[in-house]
C-alpha cells in the first residue's frame, strides 16, 4: 500500500500528482521552489507590464510559437497580458494543489468561466449541458447565452441523454452555490463520456475535494473566495490539463481578461493557509449547522456531507430580518472570507436567476447563506440567536443607528 496516497494527516488527501508531499506542505512551498536559489523568502512581486525585447527576431518566432499552441512562453515575459512571474507562481500552486498539469488564472471567477465557453465555442462546440443550481452569475451567463453559448439544463441522471454533437461543455457545481447540493462526481464523470467536465469547486476547495482525481477535466474557482481568504482580492482560476490550458491562454492573451500581478501575489499567499481556514471554519461550521438544525425558528439546515465552511438554511420568519438583525456577523454577499459573512440568494448571489428557474433549483425565498469565517464559535451562535430572534431585533438595530449609536 503506497501509504502516501492514504495518508490522512490533518484529515486532508495525500499531495499533488507526484504524490510526494501532502496538501498542506504543498501549500505553503509549491510556486516557491526556486526561491532559495534566488536568495529570497517572500515571492516576488512583479508589475511590470511590458519587457525589453532587444531581440525582436527572437521574439517574433516566441510570439508565432504562442499563437500556434498557446504553450507558456519560455524566456523573459514580454507582455502583461501574455502572462506574469508572479502570476504564474499562483498558477503552478493551485495545479499541484488541484492534482492537474497546468492552471490559467483570470481576473475574476466569471472571466475564468468566460474563457472556457470562448474557448469552446471556437471548436464550433457551444453546446453547454449544465445541472441547476450554479452560482447566479454563471446561471445567467448560459441562460442569456450572452457567449453564444446555448444551455440545456438537467439533473445528474439526465446529462447523458442531453449531450449533443456540437456539445462542448458539461458543468456543475458541488456543493453547490447557494444549496449546497452535492453530486456524485464520478457518476457525472462517467456519464460525460468523452466531453469535457468543468465542477466548480469554489465551495469546496482543494482541501475538501479534488475533482480531477474523478474524473473532471476542468475545475474552476472563484479563486475571490477560499483562495484569496480574506476578501480583498478578485481572481479566477480554471485547473486542467495542459492541452485544454493552451487553448485558455490563447483565448486570455486575445480577451484580456489577465489576473492582476498584486491579486497573484495575494492568492498565492492566500493558498499557504488555505487547509488551515478550510479546516477551522469547517469545524465551526458544523457545529453551527448541528445548533440551528435543533432550533424550532429553522425550517430547514443544508450542510454538505463533505463538510465545509458554507452553511444554508431556511427560517420560518422574515429572512430579511435576520440579514438586519446580525451584528457580528457581516451581512454581505461573496464567502470564503476570514470573517463571517450572510445574505440572502434570492435577493442577492442569485437574484439575476429568473424566479422561477430559482426556486425550481431548490433555491427558496427563505434561504439564507451563511459563510463560516473564523470566529469563535460561540460569539457567532450568539449572534446569529439574536438574529433570529427577528424583527424585534431588526428594530432595535435601527433605533440605535437613529440615535446615533
Ligand atoms: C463567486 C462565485 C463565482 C464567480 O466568481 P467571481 O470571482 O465573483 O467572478 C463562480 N462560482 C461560484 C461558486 C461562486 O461562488
Amino acid at each position: 500500500m503506497d501509504s502516501r496516497t492514504h495518508d490522512t494527516r490533518n484529515g486532508f488527501p495525500a499531495g499533488g500528482p507526484s504524490g510526494h508531499r501532502a496538501l498542506a506542505t504543498e501549500a505553503v512551498h509549491a510556486g516557491r521552489e526556486d526561491l532559495v536559489a534566488l536568495g529570497l523568502h517572500a515571492p516576488p512581486l512583479d508589475l511590470s507590464t511590458t519587457y525589453p525585447s532587444p531581440d525582436s527576431r527572437g521574439e517574433a518566432a516566441r510570439l508565432d510559437a504562442f499563437a500556434a499552441d498557446g504553450a507558456e512562453l519560455v524566456g523573459p515575459p514580454v507582455y502583461g497580458r501574455l502572462g506574469n512571474p508572479t502570476v504564474a507562481r499562483f498558477e503552478t500552486a493551485l495545479a499541484r494543489l488541484e492534482g492537474t498539469e497546468s492552471a490559467v488564472a483570470f481576473a475574476s471567477g466569471m472571466a475564468a468561466l468566460s474563457a472556457v465557453l470562448l474557448a469552446r465555442g471556437a471548436l464550433g462546440l457551444r453546446h453547454v449541458v449544465a445541472v441547476r443550481p450554479l452560482y447566479g452569475c454563471s446561471d445567467h451567463l448560459l441562460t442569456a447565452g450572452l457567449l453564444g453559448s446555448e444551455v440545456t439544463w438537467t439533473d445528474p441522471a439526465g446529462i447523458e441523454e442531453a449531450l449533443r454533437p456540437d456539445t462542448g461543455l458539461v458543468m456543475v457545481e458541488s456543493p453547490a452555490n447557494p444549496t449546497l447540493a452535492e453530486v456524485d462526481l464520478r457518476a457525472v464523470a462517467h456519464a460525460c463520456g468523452s466531453i469535457p467536465l468543468l465542477v466548480d469547486n469554489t465551495f469546496a476547495t482543494p482541501v475538501l475535494q479534488r475533482p480531477v482525481e474523478q474524473g473532471a477535466r476542468l475545475v474552476l474557482h472563484s479563486a475571490t473566495k477560499y483562495l484569496g481568504g480574506h476578501g480583498d482580492v478578485m481572481g479566477g482560476v480554471v485547473a486542467c490539463d495542459e492541452e485544454l490550458a493552451r487553448r485558455l491562454r490563447q483565448v486570455r492573451f486575445a480577451t484580456g481578461g489577465v489576473l492582476h500581478p498584486l491579486a497573484g501575489y495575494l492568492l498565492l499567499r492566500g493558498l499557504a493557509t488555505l487547509p488551515v481556514r478550510v479546516r477551522a471554519a469547517s469545524a465551526t461550521a458544523a457545529e453551527l449547522a448541528r445548533r440551528l438544525a435543533a432550533d424550532p425558528r429553522i425550517a430547514r439546515v443544508h450542510y454538505p456531507r463533505i463538510g465545509g465552511a458554507m452553511v444554508a438554511f431556511e427560517v420560518h420568519g422574515d429572512p430579511h430580518a435576520v440579514i438586519a438583525g446580525v451584528r457580528l456577523i457581516t451581512p454581505a454577499v461573496s464567502l470564503g472570507s476570514v470573517d463571517t459573512l450572510i445574505q440572502h440568494p434570492a435577493s442577492i448571489s442569485h437574484r439575476i436567476v429568473d424566479a422561477e428557474d430559482r426556486r425550481g433549483a431548490g433555491v427558496s425565498d427563505r434561504l439564507l447563506r451563511l459563510s463560516v469565517g473564523l470566529e469563535d464559535v460561540e460569539d457567532l451562535w450568539a449572534d446569529l440567536e439574536r438574529s433570529l430572534g427577528a424583527e424585534q431585533v431588526g428594530g432595535d438595530r435601527r433605533r440605535e443607528e437613529m440615535a446615533g449609536r
